[in-house]
């Protein structure tokens, strides 16, 4: 099986990198050539366009930025969608609102392509590790036929229904963790002015029930103010974003996301957009 792979970022890269480990062949494209040095080294093919990358395989993924750059790599100059062949699986892991993926998903309906939308849970590591779990929206014989791939890259995929369905559940699993970090970053603010030190105020939050479990495994980034990215802040206030655009499609409020986003919005306009997203702590804590 011909894989080809759009988008080698901080997630991208780890992921095709674990499919060349376990031996596909692999044909990739990036904006920004330098960061598919090292897979080209170990013999990936280089396409000088998406559109190039679409004449030679089987099975195309993406893991890009944001919706517009998705639109864009698809159908814009040079865009893959239009030279993929008939048949051949578009697997789109961007995390997207679920009525781009539906209009992606159309879009490749058109030209005989199937679609799957399957954003990850998990982040830098997990991708290195391939433990990431692949939340899937699209007919349940598309995924069958490509499980082998979610298998070397990721823990497991669940098939969350149609088109999608795996965006759907991806924005709501995202706007989960925004709170939470902004909840806690807010909690522990107004801990230090009144007269506690960070240390005591971090260590006795995250001992009760209340807080919530993943604030553990980013406890070191707090102690030790280290925001490198992992997970880039200005890609949570994306999806922040776009659970709000989703919540108005849908006719529904969502009063603490609109605000939440907003936090995020003003961290990124500070300069941190680049850095951790947990930094929306050091945000709150300046
Ligand atoms: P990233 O490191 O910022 O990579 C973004 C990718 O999009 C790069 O390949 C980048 O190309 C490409 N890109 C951006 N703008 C472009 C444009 N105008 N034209 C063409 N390509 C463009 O981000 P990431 O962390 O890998 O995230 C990728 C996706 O996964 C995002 O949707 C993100 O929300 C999601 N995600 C991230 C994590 C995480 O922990 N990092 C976890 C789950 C899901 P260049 O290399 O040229 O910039």
């Amino acid at each position: 099986m011909h894989i080809g792979f759009i988008g080698l970022g901080i997630m991208g890269s780890q992921m095709a990198k674990n499919l060349q480990e376990k031996g596909y062949l692999l044909t990739v494209y990036n904006r920004t050539k330098s960061k598919a040095e090292p897979l080209l080294k170990n013999g990936a093919a280089w396409a000088s366009s998406p559109a190039e990358v679409a004449q030679q395989v089987d099975v195309l993924i993406t893991m890009l930025e944001n919706p517009a750059v998705v639109e864009e790599v698809a159908l814009g100059k040079d865009g893959f969608l239009p030279t993929l062949s008939p048949n051949t699986i578009w697997i789109d892991c961007s995390t997207v609102n679920p009525s781009f993926s539906k209009k992606m998903g159309n879009e490749a309906q058109q030209r005989g392509v199937q679609f799957l939308d399957a954003p990850v849970s998990g982040s830098k590591q997990p991708a290195a590790e391939a433990s990431l779990l692949f939340l899937v929206g699209g007919k349940k014989e598309t995924l069958t036929k490509v499980e082998p791939l979610f298998q070397v890259m990721g823990q497991k995929a669940v098939h969350l229904g149609e088109t999608g369905k795996g965006s759907a559940m991806k924005l709501m699993i995202n706007q989960l963790l925004g709170q939470s970090i902004l909840a806690f970053s807010e909690s522990v603010s107004l801990g230090i002015a009144m007269g506690f030190d960070k240390k005591t105020a971090i260590d006795v939050l995250l001992k009760t029930p209340i807080a919530a479990p993943i604030l553990n495994v980013f406890r070191d980034r707090f102690d030790e103010d280290n925001y490198e990215a992992n997970f880039p802040l200005k890609h949570l206030q994306k999806d922040l974003q776009l659970f709000a655009d989703t919540a108005y499609e849908y006719g529904k409020a969502s009063p603490l996301t609109n605000t939440a986003k907003e936090v995020y919005a003003l961290a990124k306009q500070k300069g941190q957009g680049d850095l951790d997203f947990t930094s929306v702590f050091k945000y709150l804590n300046e």
